[in-house]
């Protein structure tokens, strides 16, 4: 699973579909309610405020 800004989108998809070998479900963070867990702050790629959850 990643949390992605929009710039790292492209790389989470890319590095998704070499780990498990099929395409991710994308989500927009803002859609997903997080129960268990607090919401991601930053982007797995860099500092940026993360926008999408790859999945
Ligand atoms: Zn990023």
């Amino acid at each position: 699973m990643y949390v992605v800004c929009e710039k790292h989108l492209e790389d989470a998809i890319e590095e998704f579909v070499d780990v498990y070998e099929q395409p991710p479900d994308i989500y927009m963070l803002d859609d997903v309610s997080f129960t268990d867990w607090l919401a991601p702050h930053k982007c797995d790629f860099c500092d940026d405020i993360p926008k999408y959850l790859v999945v």
